[in-house]
């Protein structure tokens, strides 16, 4: 088997080359190369799709974080609670606002917020709760907002993984991820399931004076030109990447359909397997698949990982070190939290490739190859 990859883009693109090129040479005929007429027109595609009332498109999902906590008037030692078991920028946007991280558990079936971990931490500090819709699945929305409405706490959703996904509330309504918080956030870097052809992001709300304030935020605080009301700071998407995301966002439902069919594939193929667990569905939320990410028990997953890489079979740990643990958050005191499932995770998680173009063909060879070297490391 040639050449498999964690995320294939190449095929992807090739699928959609004749639009993509043509949207791309339109820009560059305009040379409307930043603020251009696809840039409004995706933010509106995508408030469509997502069902909010504002997009707000940035330079990427970083920022996107960033922006949102600034627009909340947040001051120096507030409280943001969110959980150490996501990629680093979901934190990283926190300490750089001088804002206190608190870290919360996250469940091991969803890999997403503790809810009584989320209770226990809510101070009369806690000015936000960042949510982090990890590999693809929404954390359990429902509580989480009633939770923070009791305690008047805004709800940022970082929904860098999850675009395409939806939540189940108990009352049978169905909305998209993103949509729940008073801000939404997202990526559009590459491999994220809508990505760009560079980097990208946006923040989502259905408040109209904080719309406005994350959009004169991200362009230097202002909103009438050479007027600045604000410090913000230089964030855009450009109209290159917004053009082929018009494109993308048109294929977003069948690209996250693709990613499930293969997650079915794997889920089928591992179901019975003593040592491995595949990833829980909770009945609440649309998975966006994007990661497909096993646990391992009673098999040393570093082995696992080596093995299959010399099978040429790829395979990532998301993440080998939670937040807490990262140096850069020692002086926030990120080493005095104690997160015992975040802990295990760390040992035990392995994702597959995952992505829109996989054959059948390349589905067995991963799973049969998965299957054998766990089983021959198996203690
Ligand atoms: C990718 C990602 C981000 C950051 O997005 P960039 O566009 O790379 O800045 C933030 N949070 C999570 C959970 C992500 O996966």
């Amino acid at each position: 088997m040639q050449n498999l990859q964690m995320v294939d883009l190449k095929r992807q693109y090739l699928k959609i080359k004749p639009e993509v090129d043509a949207a791309i040479q339109n820009v560059l005929d305009t040379t409307a190369f930043i603020n251009g007429k696809d840039v409004q027109q995706f933010g509106t595609e995508l408030a469509s799709y997502l069902g909010v009332k504002h997009v707000i498109p940035c330079a990427n999902g970083t920022d996107a974080l960033q922006i949102a906590l600034m627009a909340l008037g947040l001051q120096p030692g507030d409280e943001v609670i969110t959980a150490s078991y996501t990629y680093i920028a979901t934190v990283e946007v926190v300490a750089l606002l001088r804002l206190k991280p608190v870290f919360v558990d996250v469940d091991a079936d969803t890999f997403t917020m503790n809810i009584d971990s989320v209770k226990k931490a809510i101070t009369s500090k806690t000015k936000a709760i960042i949510p982090v819709h990890l590999y693809g699945q929404s954390a359990n929305m429902e509580p989480l907002l009633a939770l923070a409405k009791e305690h008047n706490i805004p709800v940022i959703e970082d929904n860098a993984q999850a675009i395409g996904g939806t939540y189940t509330f108990s009352d049978g309504k169905t909305v998209k991820t993103g949509s729940m918080g008073i801000i939404g956030c997202t990526s559009f870097f590459p491999s994220k399931n809508l990505g760009c052809y560079g980097d990208g992001g946006a923040m989502f709300t259905n408040d109209d004076a904080l719309a406005e304030k994350l959009k004169m935020i991200a362009n230097h605080g202002q909103k009438v030109r050479y007027y600045h009301e604000m410090v913000g700071c230089n964030s855009r998407l450009d109209s290159i990447q917004a053009a082929v995301l018009r494109i993308k966002l048109r294929k977003l439902d069948e690209y996250c359909s693709a990613r499930n069919a293969a997650a079915d594939y794997y889920d089928n193929a591992f179901k019975n397997h003593p040592n491995i667990r595949t990833p829980y569905r909770a009945p609440y939320s649309y998975h966006a698949f994007h990661q497909y990410t096993l646990q391992l028990s009673n098999v040393n997953r570093d082995m696992v990982s080596e093995k299959l890489a010399e099978r040429k079979v790829p395979n990532m740990i998301y993440y080998p070190v939670p937040c807490h643990k990262q140096n850069m958050l020692k002086d926030f005191g990120g080493a005095d939290f104690h997160l015992p499932v975040t802990d295990m995770l760390q040992d035990c998680v392995i994702s597959l490739p995952i992505h829109t173009e996989l054959s059948e063909e390349e589905l067995s060879y991963i799973t049969k190859n998965f299957i054998e070297v766990v089983d021959q490391l198996s203690k």
